[in-house]
């Protein structure tokens, strides 16, 4: 019985197959006194209806999915959906449900074997990563810190406007001035466009230190089933599985603040939200070698902010890639 292998031979067995002929000791007529004894696993024929499967019950050769039974000498004969349903009283539609907790295994075992071969890397690159990402956490506090009303300011921008920065304008109401006849000039205000700034995801909160040690957590978490499978429920590997990709994504976010903070301190862009900010709030914020300063004296920069390796990412993505 399928529900008596262990998990290295769940591994190796082929429960659904795209290429019903690709399989051992296939046989297209049945023997005197040689009988089909179980269906052991079904197929969908991917190269179907260009190519079409034969089917040993009926003689006829136009099927696209269908089953594979073990016969008493050994061999494998291959059924049609239909032929099979009949002859072994249980639908395709069945058979697959029957098997699906076997191939969610399976996948699950497949992703296992895939993360075997990124984790000693990965966890390398997660230590590479600690640094930059403490040094760059504590570039943008001290940023929301020093300069609170330019954080807020630029940040509202970022999620109102898509980073683009706007002044305000006093322009006169006609309309209202023509509705109101003779009541003479009217104002309002309105917000022009100013600029755009760069780099604006760095408003984005989130925890990327927090984010870096999950990413640890979850890799030794998922280490540990590694080579203790057995008897584990599938639903316990694949919680493990998600929890490493959901962190993975958090590493993509990391990522992409630090390129953002790239494009946010450099010395064009920081002079344009000073100025921006000079006459939208009348404080003065020096822009000056890749920093922001205030009048005290106060000042960021990523100076002290190493690069991220990218390596984790990519391995990040190749354990994620859908196949
Ligand atoms: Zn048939």
């Amino acid at each position: 019985m399928a529900g008596a292998q262990n998990d290295r031979q769940l591994l190796a067995t082929a429960l659904r197959l795209s290429d019903a002929y690709d399989q051992p000791r296939l046989v297209f007529r049945i023997e005197d006194g040689v009988e089909p004894i179980a269906v052991i696993n079904i197929y969908r024929h991917s190269r179907f209806p260009d190519q079409k499967v034969h089917c040993i019950h009926c003689n006829g050769q136009r099927h696209g999915k269908g089953f594979t039974a073990l016969l008493t000498d050994g061999n494998r004969a291959l059924f049609g959906s239909t032929c099979g349903s009949e002859f072994f009283g249980r639908s395709w539609e069945d058979r697959e449900a029957e098997f699906r907790n076997q191939l969610d295994r399976q996948y699950e075992l497949r992703r296992i074997e895939r993360a075997k071969m990124i984790a000693a890397p990965l966890r390398g690159g997660l230590r590479s990563w600690r640094l930059p990402l403490e040094r760059l956490d504590a570039v943008l506090r001290s940023f929301e810190r020093t300069l609170p009303e330019m954080w807020a300011g630029l940040s509202a921008a970022h999620h109102a406007r898509f980073d683009r920065l706007t002044l305000p304008e006093r322009i006169r109401d006609h309309a209202t001035e023509a509705l109101k006849d003779g009541a003479g000039a009217r104002w309002i205000v309105v917000e022009k466009a100013y600029a755009a700034m760069a780099g604006g995801g760095i408003f984005e909160v989130q925890s990327i230190v927090s984010g870096r040690e999950q990413a640890v957590e979850a890799l030794t978490d998922y280490e540990a089933v590694f080579n203790a499978t057995d008897g584990r429920p599938t639903s316990d590997l694949k919680a493990k599985r998600q929890r490493l990709e959901r962190s993975l994504g958090a590493l993509e976010r990391a990522f992409a603040l630090r390129s953002n903070a790239a494009a946010f301190f450099v010395g064009r862009n920081l002079a344009v939200v000073a100025e921006w900010h000079r006459r939208r709030t009348g404080e003065v914020v020096a822009a000056a070698n890749g920093r922001l300063s205030s009048v005290a004296g106060a000042s960021v920069g990523l100076h002290t902010v190493p690069d991220l390796p990218v390596e984790p990412i990519e391995l990040a993505r190749e354990f994620r890639r859908d196949d």
